[in-house]
């Protein structure tokens, strides 16, 4: 089974955002990224993705806010943020805590700064076929994995595994814009193993931890593996990768889609200074 890394694919983005870069003519972007609380999975993400800006030199704020704020005094910073001219793209980390009103403060971001594709107007586009948006990162760097690994959506029967609004329905739709014949399904799903095993593409992500075994995947499948899970301690995917013999390449997790995720926000943080040069 090949493996597919996602650090060669996040090279390949590094040098797509290189070109881009030389045209904004010396102008460093700058990510907000938004926080309310430390939950320590965001604090994980917020870590790789300051690395990642970093990287690319890329400017980042973190604009971090005590779990008891306000539903109001909350959107009032948050409109601040948005209105800010020297911020070019914000991630939001999402759920708000529940006392926040998370539809007002969805409502508040410009589409033309949400680089992960949260606002109606960003996931009305990726619905339409519409290019012009930004899709939620993780979505995208699906895509992007297959496309740099050569690997061909048009005509393939994709089977994603998760219905959510952040991975699954999004990248079935990206899936289908590329000509793929998509199926989605979810835990109400009927003779699951049977309709996985007729993928030639599975996308997982379900966060089940090692859930997917060959039960669920066809002879020389390329399974890509979104699940982020700790069991006994580690971290690991939805799929039971150690265990898999039917798959003709697999993404690991982690170094997996995980590592291109990052890439993908840099990306549409660029496009975003871009874009705003035109208006
Ligand atoms: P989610 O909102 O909890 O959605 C999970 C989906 O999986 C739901 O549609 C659910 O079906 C379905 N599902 C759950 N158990 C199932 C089962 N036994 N059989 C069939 N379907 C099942 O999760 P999410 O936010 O999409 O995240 C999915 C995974 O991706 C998690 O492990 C998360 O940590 C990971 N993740 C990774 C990245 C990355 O960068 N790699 C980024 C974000 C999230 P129903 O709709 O019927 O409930």
């Amino acid at each position: 089974m090949i493996l597919l890394y996602g650090a060669d694919t996040a090279e390949k983005i590094k040098e797509e955002i290189s070109g881009m870069l030389s045209e904004l003519k010396g102008y460093t972007p700058t990510l907000g990224i938004v926080r309310i609380g430390s939950n320590p999975s965001d604090i994980s993400y917020e870590k790789g993705a300051v690395k990642k800006m970093e990287s690319l030199s890329l400017n980042t704020k973190v604009f971090e806010f005590d779990e008891n704020i306000s539903s109001d005094d909350f959107i009032d910073e948050f409109k601040k943020i948005n209105e800010d001219d020297e911020i070019d793209g914000i991630l939001l980390f999402r759920p708000l805590p529940e006392h926040i009103d998370e539809k007002k403060v969805i409502e508040v971001l410009d589409e033309r700064k949400d680089l992960d594709g949260i606002s109606y107007k960003n996931i009305a586009k990726v619905f339409a076929g519409d290019e012009s948006g930004f899709a939620p990162c993780t979505a995208k760097a699906v895509i992007k994995i297959l496309e740099s690994n050569n690997i061909e959506l048009e005509g393939k029967n994709v089977v994603v595994l998760g219905r959510s609004m952040v991975i699954g329905k999004p990248v079935a739709m990206l899936a289908i814009q590329k000509n793929a014949t998509v199926t989605l399904c979810h835990s109400k799903t009927a003779d699951l193993k049977k309709v996985c095993k007729n993928a030639d593409i599975l996308i997982v992500a379900i966060g089940r931890a090692k859930m997917i075994n060959d039960d669920y995947i066809g002879e020389d499948a390329v399974v890509i593996d979104v699940g982020i899970n700790f069991f006994e301690g580690k971290l690991c995917g939805d799929v039971d990768l150690e265990n898999v013999k039917n798959a003709a390449m697999a993404t690991p997790v982690p170094k997996g889609v995980g590592a291109v995720t990052t890439s993908v926000l840099a990306q549409h943080l660029v496009i975003s200074a871009l874009k705003k040069r035109l208006y």
